[in-house]
């Protein structure tokens, strides 16, 4: 039996949603009353730039969770709470204010957040109250799955092995957490108060409503509608950034917009008789092997999964500078990295097959710190998860767990060549090359200067001319590696 209480506090984070969440759910079957609260968190928000698409989203998809939450409870006065200010002292006030004994929260697994959550549970504590925190962001978190050995997996292969079994043997894992709204209770008057608008917390609009992107349950659900009927082709069409080949859930998945359990249930209910929802489900356990990497490995936050590849010297002073100020305005000369920035610049979401490449490109060709990348990556995505996104790098950098190995350097051209054959993605993303067809819309540098004239492209004006030669790029950053070079091997790396 679940230790029960007369009012309880749901804090949402990066659940938002009612739909199996397992914090909600706790709390509804384990106290009389239940408020909610969603905190506007100044110090998160603090950095970021004052259009972002990730504050509208969470802003329209509070919308909706407040009107579900009042439909859910019968009542017209109950629904969310949301404040803007410091979250640990605001949910400490209103526990205070509203007599809850318990807050019931979603685990976070990132550092800020470890730090905060631990902050407020203490001070919940010396007023008798707790914070009582639920998994529900993964399948399987922090020490859940250890090898025979009782440590950590750092191979994808069988940790992804460990997991099915895992799932298989107790299902109850990724079963939904349901519970009726009857608890659900009615805010005081002075907090019956609509979401506030973005510009009451210092942001401005973005292109989201442009771009498509709907927010909330109701825009997680509309996706997967559409990818459902797809999910047979995902293994083949995924590595075309041309085609609807992905689910493109990602940001549904960051913000909990909808349950990971879920989209779980259903690839495992067509993984038996389909390659596309069996390697899609292998796409998610990704996620949850790198929420895993970044619990039990923490130094993975500031320095490389292999300690060994921190000696490495990447390009310091003007020169990078200038090189990674083209590499982040899609101005390298290479059309497919170029397309894949001006992708994630404008519309937050770049393709899989497209980070590799572009993360690929800016640490094996332009020789510069995955870290620069990844804080570039953070600021754009809208799906930026701290552990997925540190992970990619590391992946790409060949510096992380189950990394490529270090002498393996995608060549950009050959790339594009394969995936965007016809160059359909690059002409959306670079009109300006809509003139130039085969060979030369992947390596105008290239092209005769007749087809160049007649595309209307002129190299260094209109388009940049390649700011690094591919060959010379390799042989230095084959250079570079050598310090590594003792520690890794041809056997290291599974592919993404
Ligand atoms: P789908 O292909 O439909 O996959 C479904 C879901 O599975 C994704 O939404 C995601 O939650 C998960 N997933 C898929 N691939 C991976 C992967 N390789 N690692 C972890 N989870 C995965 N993913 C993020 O969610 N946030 C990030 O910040 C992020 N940064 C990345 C940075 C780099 C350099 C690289 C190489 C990859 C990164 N990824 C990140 C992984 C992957 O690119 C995205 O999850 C995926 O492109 C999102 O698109 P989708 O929702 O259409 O994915």
């Amino acid at each position: 039996m679940p230790e029960t209480f007369d009012t309880g506090l749901v804090w949402f984070r990066r659940d938002l949603r009612l739909h199996d969440n397992a914090a909600l759910a706790a709390a509804l079957q384990s106290c009389r009353k239940v408020y909610c609260v969603f905190v506007f968190d100044t110090a998160i928000l603090k950095p970021l730039p004052r259009a972002d698409r990730r504050v509208e989203f969470i802003r329209e998809s509070l919308v909706e969770l407040d009107t579900r939450l009042r439909t859910k409870s019968g009542k017209s006065a109950a629904g969310l709470i949301v404040l803007h200010g410091d979250a640990a002292t605001c949910v400490l006030g209103l526990a205070q204010s509203l007599r809850a004994q318990a807050v019931f929260a979603g685990r976070d697994y990132e550092r800020y957040a470890i730090d905060r959550d631990a902050r407020v549970d203490a001070a919940l504590r010396t007023q008798g109250g707790a914070l009582l925190l639920h998994k529900d962001h993964v399948i399987f978190e922090g020490q859940d799955i250890l090898t025979q050995a009782g440590k950590p997996y750092s191979v994808f292969t069988p940790y992804l092995r460990a997991w099915t079994t895992q799932l298989d043997s107790n299902p109850t894992h990724c079963a939904a957490r349901e519970a009726p709204g009857e608890a659900l209770a009615e805010r005081p008057s002075e907090f019956q108060r609509p979401v506030p608008r973005l510009e009451d917390i210092g942001f401005a609009p973005t292109n989201l409503q442009a771009l498509g992107l709907r927010a909330g349950e109701s825009g997680a659900a509309a996706l997967l509608a559409d990818f459902v009927p797809r999910i047979d082709r995902y293994d083949t069409a995924r590595n075309f950034p041309s085609i609807n080949g992905p689910s493109y859930l990602g940001m549904h998945l960051r913000f909990g917009t909808v349950s990971v359990r879920h989209l779980v249930r259903l690839a495992k209910q067509t993984s038996a008789h389909s390659a596309g929802a069996s390697t899609w489900l292998a796409e998610l356990v990704w996620r949850d092997f790198y929420a895993q990497i970044l619990a039990n490995f923490p130094h993975v936050a500031t320095g490389a999964f292999r300690p060994e590849y921190d000696q490495i010297a990447w390009e310091e002073g003007d020169s990078a500078q200038t090189l990674f100020a083209a590499w982040c305005a899609g101005q390298t000369g290479y059309p497919l990295v170029d397309a894949a920035m001006l992708q994630l610049v404008q519309t937050g979401y770049m393709h899989n097959r497209l980070r590799m490449v572009a993360g690929s490109f800016l640490v094996k060709h332009l020789g510069i710190d995955w870290r620069w990348g990844e804080q570039f990556f953070a600021l754009h995505l809208n799906d930026f998860d701290w552990a997925s996104n540190n992970g990619g790098w590391q992946w790409v950098s060949s510096s992380g767990c189950d990394a490529q190995p270090y002498f393996r350097i995608f060549n950009p051209v050959a790339q594009s060549e394969k995936f965007d054959a016809q160059g359909k993605f690059i002409h959306r993303y670079l009109p300006v090359l809509q003139g130039l067809q085969g060979k030369a819309v992947h390596a105008p540098w290239l092209a005769k200067p007749v087809e160049l004239a007649a595309a209307g492209v002129v190299l260094g004006d209109n388009y940049p001319a390649p700011v690094v030669d591919h060959a010379a790029a390799r042989a230095r950053t084959l250079l570079r590696y050598g310090v590594v070079k003792k520690s890794a091997s041809p056997e290291a790396g599974s592919a993404q």
